[in-house]
């Protein structure tokens, strides 16, 4: 590989590897604030407002389902042997309006006659499947609960019932009542939060017990082993506000748990991060994308401007500056070539040595510049009157060497003295140097034998010849 190629290949990878790696790092930050901003501000504030929510629309039927379960009359009524149900139907349908529930309910643990505001309308058996929270309730030890269920006397929804026991003076359960509220719109919420915020929602009673859930199928409970389920709800279920992470599959989930004091529920928020993270992706894409394009463009500058360099660099190396004619070096190689062909098929050639006359004069009369013009004007005349093929150099000073490569070889001589010829009568280079510009010419051809040296010394030879012939001549060896 060139040294050209393999500077170009290493700020490529340098450029690509610094685009990535930036990329990457741009992506993890990204990720990781979103991450960040899920844990310590989307989640808790959806639980907060969550939790608002459920005061509202829970809290208070719950106090009123307790007020009513501790109320004397109710007690009184049903120790006193259920006398004129008109009087419960009425209470229950004065609290039933008050606070605008869907419905209110008595059970009697003697009779166990069902008593809502229209009266008794039902008589629970054990039998009956519809009747059977009564006596799982009654099972439960606990004062009250809330529990969901779909009531065909009321409505065929989803309603959620406050159930709290009724105890006499001795702590035995004389039945149990309570308040029925459709769920509506708590569900309505959960739809609400998982739609704009793409969040899963559960409600969760303290068993583990899904209450209430966004229409999504919880996911820990579906794509999880029991092993890790136990293990989250062990997290879930720390009474707690809290955060945690779990992994199913490839997947990674942000889960918000909080303990709703008073209600007995956990309310738990679960982000799948993925869901949130595809904008950061979509980014990272577009980020690897723009960047390997500017890489491409500034590896594509470089290399235009690398070869614009090399270009120049090797015309330098092989040109005057001055004169814009071969240099030496040129000069040489292109003999070298020459005397191969000689000795390989006798292709002869010839070799002119051009020195101007008295050139330091110039200088010194009109300066160096008007010295460079006088150069540079040599240059295109002699450029001008060699033959196709003959190669130019600028041998040195003011020294010029013709390669003669595509010459009748007898017609050499002839061709050196029109060359001295077109010098001296060019009107262009006699104004410059305001006046005649004359040359003394060497010329030679090779011979069987000859190398570089051997020709180059004849021709020196011939010159200098034409130089103590009094100048302004061409000497043939
Ligand atoms: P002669 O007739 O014997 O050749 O005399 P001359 O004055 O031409 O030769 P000499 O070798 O004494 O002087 C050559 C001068 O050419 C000396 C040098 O300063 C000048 N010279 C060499 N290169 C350049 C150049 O690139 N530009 C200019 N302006 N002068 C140059
Ligand atoms: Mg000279
Ligand atoms: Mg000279």
């Amino acid at each position: 590989m060139s040294l050209k190629f393999k500077v170009i290949f290493s700020v490529s990878v340098l450029l690509m590897g610094i685009s990535i790696v930036l990329s990457v790092m741009n992506y993890r930050t990204s990720v990781a604030t979103t991450q960040t901003q899920l844990r310590e501000t989307a989640l808790p504030l959806s639980i907060d407002n969550i939790y608002g929510e459920i005061q509202k629309n829970i809290i208070e039927p719950n106090l009123v389902a307790s007020m009513m379960a501790n109320d004397t009359f109710v007690k009184a009524w049903i120790a006193e042997g259920e006398k004129e149900p008109q009087k419960i139907a009425t209470y229950l349908h004065a609290i039933q309006e008050r606070y605008g529930f869907l419905s209110t309910f008595l059970v009697s643990e003697t009779s166990m006659h069902y008593y809502t505001p229209k009266g008794a309308i039902d008589t629970l058996k054990s039998t009956n499947p519809e009747n059977q929270w009564y006596y799982r309730f009654k099972a439960k030890e606990v004062d009250s609960e809330i529990n969901l269920d779909s009531n065909h006397l009321l409505d065929n929804s989803m309603i959620m019932f406050i159930n709290n026991k009724i105890y006499d003076a001795k702590g035995s359960m004389m039945g149990a009542t309570g308040v029925a509220l459709k769920i509506a719109y708590l569900e309505e919420m959960l739809r609400y939060f998982h739609e704009k915020y793409h969040f899963n929602v559960l409600i969760l009673d303290s068993r583990g017990k899904i209450l209430l859930h966004n229409e999504m199928t919880p996911n820990y409970q579906t794509l999880l082993s029991p092993a890790q389920r136990s293990e989250i709800e062990a997290k879930i279920f720390t009474q707690t506000q809290k955060v945690f992470e779990f992994k199913s599959g490839s997947d990674s989930y942000l889960m918000h748990s909080k303990y709703i004091d008073g209600l007995d529920f956990y309310v738990v928020v679960e982000a799948k991060l993925d869901t949130f993270i595809q904008e950061t992706k979509a980014n990272f894409y577009k980020d690897i994308i723009l960047s390997m394009g500017f890489a491409v463009l500034i590896i594509f500058i470089i290399f235009y401007t690398v070869n614009i360099y090399q270009r120049q660099l090797e015309y330098l190396v092989h040109h005057d500056t001055l004169t814009g004619l071969d240099n030496r070096r040129t000069f040489n190689e292109g003999f070298v070539n020459a005397l191969q062909l000689f000795e390989k098929q006798s292709k002869p050639f010839g070799m002119i040595f051009i020195d101007i006359d008295d050139f330091k004069k110039i200088n010194d009369t009109l300066g160096h510049v008007v010295g460079d013009s006088v150069l540079a004007r040599v240059a295109q005349v002699l450029t001008q009157s060699v033959q196709k093929g003959d190669a130019v150099a600028r041998w040195g000073g003011e020294e010029f060497a013709i390669l003669c490569r595509n010459h009748p070889i007898d017609a050499i001589g002839a061709s050196a003295k029109g060359i001295a010829e077109a010098i001296k009568l060019d009107a262009k280079l006699c104004e410059i140097a305001q006046g005649r510009v004359t040359v003394s010419v060497g010329v030679t051809v090779v011979r069987q034998g000859d190398t570089m040296d051997t020709m180059t010394s004849r021709v020196d030879e011939a010159l200098y010849s034409a130089k103590n012939s009094g100048k302004d001549s061409v000497v043939y060896l």
